[in-house]
């Protein structure tokens, strides 16, 4: 590991900086930045810093204050609002305060805020304050954590560190650490920073570079001690032949959402997500790991430092794959089952009589191990579980080091406990619900009017979404504005091998589908008695069969995951009530419609919906401004008449369809519906 510190970087920082926050912040935006930028130090939200300086307070009196970074922001791209101000006067008459409740922590450091509207700042800005050097800077770096998850830690720290190191034993993070840190650094004012055990290496200074040069030089002291250490964990099993990723993908989503939706019953209010994506990992490193003969102890022993159980929990859940996928499926839901008694048994050792579970405790896992395979983080969202995932293979290459070096010896349980369910931390990692979180849509026809609204639709729903069509750098383009994190992909719906490609990328990037939306179209016209046989094939082509090709390949995903799933279909008003010269279009929409039905009857006890929507004279691709044009000339009305000529007189647009979508994936108790979409036509009205 090299510093990265460049004084022409650093001015540039200062120069774009000081006259809105001042030289002192500016510089400790860029150390901050430096050391966010490198993921084997910190991780999302993970590390902190901060500077002393003077600043005026709202009555004009300068005052001296620390700046330090906000609790859960991002290191590397920490802009000055992820930095809170602080009366450092304050802070420091707090050294020795007695009976300080932990959970009063929050309101006190508000209390001392130069600025009431700042964000919450970092759990640890007593720490930073009772130190007397004007930049301080704490990251969890993995190398210096393989160390201190030792049995003999204190020794080896010794005789690596020497003199410039002071270790100092784990306590909670709060004033009982900061107080602990400022007497440790006043026994030995030579050192060049703090190793806090099992939860990281703080280093400080006067100067920035000299802070952020000393916790380079020293994680890298530790780095190269574990690299002359590290011996192969892997004995691996050349006979086993694994499936790929998206085999097994569906089938791990699914036994998750019957295990949610099991201990959802079980409690009279619960927090677990019903649905998650997954974000798979696999390189040699996590491989080797999940293939040494002695994973479960320490995969399983714990996580290398508290923060870390906020994210991915105290323990993975691993699934072994053997022998075939019809065993694995058979084996998952009783492996998910034990992993919930034993997260509800853990949570019963250590929290109190007065702790109800219902509505807290979230005893599903985050991680799951397939060894052979990789690993998935799982997370309502892509964000969510990339995150997951980062801390995992962060944990992955930890406990690799740990083992190397000597055995892997992670904290008390009960420590764990205590910051996995302090209030202070979890905030740190909610995930967010909204109603299809965790949920894959897939979207055909995707990057047209009516396609683009039913993705910003679905996203704002919290569904994760694909976006499929034949023009794939638009199906990127309208991926990249969604909400949440999307895959734009191309995928022409009447071609075999195209449909089958699409699905494969969607189970290795999310893991599953939930729900379809069957959307991709087009219009063909002509009398019936004179139109092409060509053209009709070409329109049953794509108004038939691309739904049942797209259906298909949906459903046999579905039923992987054997949690039920929704298929919706796109029909047209066209299925009920043809229009003159129109049958090539109407006939295999109608067709569709009863493909529809067929779903519903055929797969209605596997839980899989399927619905329609027929929607009439929507402004898009299959009827544009000039056919609209044509057509109000040709029946001699205005463009208004023609395009608001229902019961309703009212324009019907793509947000009307795309909604109607939306209802349809809610409603779970409706299958084999059809929604009108038209304003009122009676001739389209069911009967
Ligand atoms: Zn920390």
């Amino acid at each position: 590991m090299e510093s990265l510190w460049c004084e022409k970087s650093a001015n540039s920082i200062v120069d774009q900086y000081v006259d809105l926050v001042g030289r002192d912040l500016a510089l400790c935006l860029y150390m901050t930045r430096l050391v966010g930028c490198d993921r084997r130090l910190v991780l999302h939200g993970g590390g902190n810093s901060s500077v002393k300086a003077k600043a005026k307070d709202h009555l004009g009196n300068e005052q001296n204050i620390i700046y330090i970074k906000a609790s859960g922001s991002d290191m590397a791209t920490a802009n000055p609002t992820d930095f809170s101000s602080l009366k450092l006067i304050e802070l420091r008459q707090l050294r020795g305060a007695r009976n300080l409740v932990e959970n009063k922590l929050r309101g006190l450091h508000r209390s001392c805020l130069v600025d009431g509207t700042d964000k919450d700042p970092s759990i640890e800005t007593l720490m930073h304050a009772f130190f007397p050097h004007k930049f301080v800077i704490h990251c969890h770096a993995n190398a210096i954590l393989s160390i201190t998850n030792q049995i003999d830690a204190s020794d080896r720290i010794a005789s690596l560190f020497k003199d410039s190191l002071t270790l100092i034993p784990y306590v909670k993070p709060g004033l009982s650490l900061a107080e602990l840190a400022i007497t440790e650094f006043e026994n030995n004012t030579n050192v060049k920073g703090l190793i806090l055990s099992n939860h990281g290496l703080v280093c400080f200074s006067d100067s920035p570079k000299i802070a952020y040069e000393n916790m380079i030089n020293l994680v890298s002291l530790a780095e190269t001690y574990v690299s002359t250490h590290r011996p192969r964990l892997r004995e691996y099993n050349e006979k086993q032949k694994y499936p790929m990723v998206g085999t097994i993908a569906p089938v791990v989503r699914g036994a998750y959402r019957r295990a949610a939706i099991k201990y959802a019953k079980s409690v009279s209010q619960s927090s677990v997500p019903s649905h998650v994506v997954l974000s798979f990992r696999a390189n040699s490193q996590i491989l080797d790991y999940m293939d040494g003969s002695e994973l479960q102890r320490y995969a399983c022993q714990g996580v290398p430092t508290p923060d870390h159980a906020i994210f991915i929990k105290n323990k993975p859940i691993i699934l072994t794959f053997a022998e075939s996928i019809d065993k694995f499926s058979g084996s998952i839901d009783q492996l998910f089952c034990n992993y919930i008694r034993q997260y509800l048994s853990y949570v019963d050792r250590y929290a109190d009589k007065n702790f109800n579970v219902d509505g807290i405790v979230d005893p599903l896992p985050r991680v799951a191990l397939v060894p052979g395979i990789g690993l998935f983080g799982l997370g309502t969202s892509v964000q969510e579980a990339d995150i997951v995932a980062d801390i995992a293979e962060a944990n992955v290459d930890i406990i690799t080091g740990a083992e190397a070096v000597g055995q892997y010896c992670p904290l008390n349980e009960s420590h764990i406990f205590d910051v996995e369910f302090w209030l202070l931390e979890r905030q740190k990692f909610a995930p967010i619900s909204r109603p299809l979180s965790g949920q894959v849509a897939v979207i055909t026809g995707g990057a047209g009017t009516i396609g683009r609204e039913i993705a910003i639709t679905f996203a704002e729903a919290g569904a994760t979404i694909a976006v499929l069509d034949i023009d794939r750098e638009k199906a990127i383009q309208i991926a990249s504005e969604l909400s949440n994190r999307a895959l734009g992909l191309l995928c022409d719906v009447t071609n075999d091998e195209s449909v089958k490609r699409a699905f494969e990328k969607i189970l290795e990037v999310f893991g599953g589908v939930d729900i379809l939306i069957s959307n991709a179209g087009a219009a063909w016209q002509g009398r019936i008695g004179e139109v092409s046989d060509s053209d009709l094939r070409k329109s049953f082509e794509l108004n038939f069969f691309a739904h049942q090709r797209v259906a298909q390949n949906a459903v046999s995903i579905m039923l992987r995951q054997a949690s039920g799933g929704c298929l919706l279909f796109n029909t047209s008003k066209q299925a009920i009530n043809p229009g003159k010269d129109f049958g090539p279009y109407g006939l295999p929409k109608a067709a569709t419609l009863f493909l529809v039905r067929q779903y519903a009857l055929d797969y209605g006890h596997e839980g899989i919906r399927s619905n329609a929507v027929n929607a009439d004279r929507i402004r898009s691709g299959l009827l544009t401004d000039e056919m609209i044009r044509e057509r109000a000339a040709a029946r001699n009305i205005s463009t208004e008449d023609y395009i608001s000529g229902n019961l309703l007189k009212v324009e019907i647009t793509a947000q009307d369809v795309a909604k109607a979508f939306l209802d349809q994936a809610l409603a779970l108790k409706t299958t084999g519906d059809v929604r009108t979409v038209d304003g009122g036509n009676m001739a389209a009205i069911l009967r």
